[in-house]
């Protein structure tokens, strides 16, 4: 059985500085580890590490060992031509909502005027260049009846929440309910939900 890790941690604080994976922690601006930066693997560890002190991880092995197990497999498992197909509107979509909604939830809570401006900028932008060229034109047509809601964080999800919704409900998908964004997207989901 392996022996229980030596984590190794920053000075006088329960803030692991390498993850199981044997990768470096990165923490957010907040000092909270980051959710988009590290692998979930890695981030459950670090917010363990921080929400009750001292991070403990048996049966798991040394970092090193561990990175260099990754090295090791991304090495023979990683092949630039494999024949990956470009993606379809279906492939594209699910990449490019997971991406709006993770911006939506790394968005300031209360962004400054600048802020505010770059993200509707950046929305105009989005649906002009979007590769399906009619998700596109519903896009912009959405965003001109709807005026982008980039005031705060919680705005902007529902916002994109609403927007997904009109395109899940001309799917003849469900509409998803807003009220849960931030879990899906932010927070996690609690044990109970
Ligand atoms: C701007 C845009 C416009 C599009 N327009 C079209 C179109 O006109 N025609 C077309 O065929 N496809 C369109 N798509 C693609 C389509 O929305 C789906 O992405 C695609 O059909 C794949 O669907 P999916 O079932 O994998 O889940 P997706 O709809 O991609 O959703 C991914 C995940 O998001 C979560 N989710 C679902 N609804 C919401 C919500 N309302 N708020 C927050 N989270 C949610 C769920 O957990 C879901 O698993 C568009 C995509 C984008 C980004």
């Amino acid at each position: 059985m392996p022996e229980p890790v030596e984590v190794k941690t920053t000075e006088n604080s329960s803030k692991p500085e390498i993850g199981v994976t044997g990768r470096k922690i990165i923490y957010g601006k907040d000092g909270k580890p980051c959710r988009s930066c590290n692998s979930l693997l890695d981030f459950q560890f670090a917010t363990a590490g921080m929400t009750k002190g001292a991070p403990v991880v048996p049966n798991v092995p040394s970092p090193k060992i561990k990175e260099n197990q990754a090295v090791a497999a991304k090495k023979e498992k990683y092949n630039p031509y494999a024949k990956d197909i470009p993606p379809d509107v279906e492939v594209l979509g699910k990449s490019s909502w997971t991406l709006l909604h993770a911006i939506a939830a790394t968005y300031p809570e209360t962004p400054d005027d600048k802020k505010q401006r770059d993200m509707k900028q950046f929305l105009k932008l989005f649906g002009n260049f979007y590769p399906c060229w009619f998700c596109a034109e519903d896009f912009t047509r959405f965003m001109a009846k709807n005026e982008p809601k980039v005031e705060t964080q919680d705005s902007l999800g529902r916002w994109l929440c609403d927007a997904h919704n009109e395109v899940n409900a001309k799917l003849g998908k469900p509409k998803f309910d807003c009220n849960l964004w931030k879990r899906r997207w932010k927070d996690g989901w609690e044990e109970e939900d």
